[in-house]
């Protein structure tokens, strides 16, 4: 497959390299190194800039009023996106949009006015609880929170673990047993409020990350409506595991783009500094870290194209997915590692950005199914399914 980008996607390509170099980067600049959200008179002044790019919401469909960009040309963007600071988790601090959660484009009339709308245009934030203390890699069988049928609606009992951003969303996803004995068979997806009597947030748990978005919560007796389900009872599992799929694309091209601003960030360090009367970039040892981060590159990002392009086409991606994320984020990862070997004490400080994108890097071989996960999901390719 030719990955080359066509001039269309070179010159969106371009506009966004521009607005992250000329908007975000010097913004950024002028924060304390961890934060993960801009000051809201700049958040609104830059979202107004992306809305006339017509590139706001890049990954919400047409009919819902995005700009329909296909996925390959929106990982050829993430990866630009992603090039400063804070770029792992919100790409260009959030400017950009985006439709949030992939599921609630499954929601029905009522729901799409209630929940989608004001998704999409900014003014409610979701959470995504599917994790349980029980385990994450394999939810099918790890989840117990349960739905018991009661008077016209559904009252939920149980607990998720590490569910970001729900301290400050407005309503979350929430996937609850509802036929304990259909296995993934017996999973809904129910929308809750945030607000729902018996639904709080227990505590923010912290991680590696900077900012403070993951979370435990707790549903005891929360009662909701019959309304609240999102797609069909017991169909809930397959909304999870097809975002899950999908949403390793984009995540993989966060940790291309983070590896490449690593890796030019080492290459000019070493093309500038001298130890024993050398440049660094004419030792041996500093040249084959940088060839060893131009394979990891451009291995991640040949994957996470290839994927992107059979989802595009409408073919089977399921083992490029995993394929994908798991080159990204381990290869991003190591990238960022030997970036920080090549700057010495330098790559120790928060005065650059690697150190945050170490420890954001570390987190992305566990988020979206870890590393692990993703090498069963490649395993059962190559042998079958049927392995016990
Ligand atoms: C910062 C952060 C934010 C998160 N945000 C969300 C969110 O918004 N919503 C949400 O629902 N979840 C979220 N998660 C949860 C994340 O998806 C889970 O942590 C992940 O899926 C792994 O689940 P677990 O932690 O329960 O590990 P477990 O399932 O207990 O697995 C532990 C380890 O065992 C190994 N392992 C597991 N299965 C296999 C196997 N088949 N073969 C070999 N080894 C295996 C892997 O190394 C794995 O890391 C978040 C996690 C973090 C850290």
């Amino acid at each position: 497959m030719d990955f080359e980008p066509s001039s269309e996607q070179q010159m969106l390509i371009d506009q966004v390299r521009r607005y992250v170099r000329e908007e975000i980067i010097p913004l950024e600049a002028k924060l304390d190194p961890d934060a993960s959200e801009l000051p809201p008179e700049d958040f609104k002044r830059l979202t107004d800039k992306t809305k006339a790019m017509g590139l706001f919401g890049i990954d919400i469909p047409r009919e819902f009023g995005g700009p329909d960009i296909d996925i390959v040309t929106r990982v050829l963007l993430a990866i630009e996106m992603a090039q400063h600071r804070a770029g792992l988790y919100v790409p260009c601090y959030g400017t950009f949009g985006g439709a949030g959660l992939a599921q609630i484009f499954e929601a029905n009339e009522g729901q799409k006015e209630r929940y989608l709308y004001p998704t999409l245009r900014g003014e409610k934030k979701a959470f995504f609880g599917l994790t349980e203390p029980s385990g994450g890699s394999d939810p099918a069988r790890a989840i117990q929170t349960r739905a018991e049928r009661r008077d016209n609606g559904w009252v939920l009992n149980g607990a998720k673990i590490f569910i970001s951003n729900a301290d400050r969303a407005q309503y979350g996803i929430v996937f609850a047993r509802t036929d304990a004995s259909k296995g993934r068979g017996g999973i809904t997806c129910f929308i809750v409020d945030s607000d729902t009597p018996g639904f709080h947030v227990r505590r923010v748990v912290h991680t590696l990350r900077s900012s403070h978005y993951a979370t435990e919560l707790e549903f005891k007796d929360c009662w909701v409506s019959d309304h609240q389900v999102l797609g069909e009872v017991n169909k809930g599992f397959a909304v999870a595991n097809d975002r899950l799929t999908r949403q390793r694309i984009p995540y993989a091209a966060g940790c291309i783009g983070v590896a490449i601003a690593a890796h030019e960030m080492a290459v000019e360090w070493a093309k500038m500094r001298s130890t024993f009367g050398e440049k660094l970039a004419n030792r041996q040892a500093v040249q084959w870290m940088l060839v060893d981060n131009e394979i990891d590159i451009r291995t991640a990002r040949h994957f996470t194209l290839e994927a992107a392009e059979k989802a595009r086409r409408g073919l089977p991606f399921r083992t490029e997915a995993a394929i994908a994320k798991l080159t990204a984020s381990e290869g991003g990862g190591r990238v960022v590692d030997r970036a920080m070997q090549i700057h010495g004490g330098m790559g120790m400080t928060k005065d650059l950005p690697l150190e945050r994108w170490y420890r954001e890097m570390r987190i992305r071989r566990v988020g979206e199914g870890p590393s692990e996960v993703q090498r069963m999901v490649i395993a059962r390719e190559i042998l079958g399914s049927n392995l016990r």
